[in-house]
């Protein structure tokens, strides 16, 4: 019985050291991939990413491929975004809000500097969140129209823009990235087929028209268009891996990435507009933790968003605030890492944070 209470507690202490040397030992802690938006422009700048820590890369070309591979990073194709016959339909009180923040009653001869000074003050003003998790009833995405995608029967559009790029990609390309596969109003698309759609669904299974149901079919719209736009991907080029970022976010689930077979699936925890570290950490824990909740192969990629521009109304952070959220995500289990805008990488002063923290040079 001593034994047993003796080694008991062997095995709390160690337990409770191990927790406290996580703790106490982070600033040793490193992730060990970091995925940037941003492509490599020139010699300096591949440079500046490979130093910063950057393994993998979205490429736009050929020379930017070439920069990558000579700095020892994975090049990705292009980024693919939606396609369908046309643009999603929003409620009448949505539309109104995207036309405001994005200023299509402005003059459209007006000079560039001077609108975007209003449409900045505009969105600031309906805490407009960039697509990411809203903070108010009525939020849309900034100018960006999504295509309907559950419009694109049998994917015919889709698998033709997929084609251009998969015909156009260099030998040497590790895959493709893909973007901007949600709904410009959280939630879902109002077509008139998009609605034929929805009530067809209902009606087969004897369902009612209530707001859970309405969110289960988006969700499985979205979820469906997912992952057969990376079926199709693996089907031309199975080599091809797919890297993505859950955005803009769907507003029923803000975590759905699990449910999607991308090789690395990018989810939001630390967004432009600062979070708290409790969310920070928790979502984390899940990105990371659950990733593999429907599909083995997939990775959960914690991403950032980092905005190094003071002027505009998406949430701006200082190098320190970088640093104490990355310290965040390491210390709640992330070791890999998705960064946008890519360029903040480099810039002076959040280049050496990312690094401390991502840069092989220390690594131990
Ligand atoms: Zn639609």
């Amino acid at each position: 019985m001593k034994t047993f209470l003796l080694l008991a507690s062997m095995v709390i202490c160690f337990t409770g050291c191990r927790t406290m040397e996580k703790e106490v030992n982070i600033d040793n802690l490193k992730f060990e991939r970091l995925f940037s938006w941003g492509p490599p422009t020139n010699e300096e700048t591949a440079e500046k990413y490979a130093q910063a820590g950057v393994t993998d890369i979205i490429v736009y070309s050929e020379k930017q491929l070439e920069l990558a591979t000579k700095h020892g990073m994975r090049g990705y194709w292009t980024c693919f975004t939606p396609d369908g016959p046309h643009c999603q339909v929003m409620n009448e009180q949505e539309t109104k809000h995207f036309n405001y923040i994005n200023g299509k009653d402005l003059d459209p001869k007006m000079p560039r500097d001077e609108r975007m000074k209003i449409t900045s003050m505009r969105k600031g003003e309906k805490n407009h969140r960039y697509g990411g998790e809203m903070v108010t009833d009525i939020d849309t995405l900034n100018d960006a129209e999504i295509k309907c995608f559950i419009s694109d029967d049998d994917l015919v559009l889709t698998k033709k823009k997929l084609d251009r790029i998969l015909n156009t990609a260099p030998a040497g390309v590790s895959g493709i990235y893909i973007d901007y596969i949600g709904y410009m109003n959280h939630n879902g698309c109002y077509c008139e087929n998009c609605l034929a759609k929805y009530r067809k669904y209902l009606s087969e299974r004897k369902l009612e028209d209530t707001t859970k149901n309405k969110n289960d079919f988006y969700l499985g719209q979205l979820v469906d268009y997912y992952n057969n736009v990376i079926d199709y991907i693996k089907k031309q080029r199975p080599e091809f891996k797919v890297v993505m970022h859950a955005y803009p976010d769907f507003k029923p689930l803000p975590l759905l990435g699990n449910r999607i077979k991308a090789d690395y699936c990018g989810q939001t925890v630390a967004w432009y507009f600062q979070w708290p570290k409790e969310k920070i950490q928790r979502y984390t824990k899940y990105v990371t933790e659950h990733a593999k909740d429907y599909y083995p192969n997939v990775e959960g990629i914690p991403f950032q968003g980092v905005n190094t521009n003071s002027n505009i109304s998406l949430g701006y952070k200082t190098p320190a605030d970088v640093e104490r959220e990355i310290r965040q995500i390491l210390a709640a289990g992330g070791r890999t890492l998705m960064v946008c805008d890519g360029p903040s990488i480099i810039e002076p002063d959040y280049f050496d944070v990312f690094r401390k923290y991502c840069g092989k040079e220390n690594h131990e």
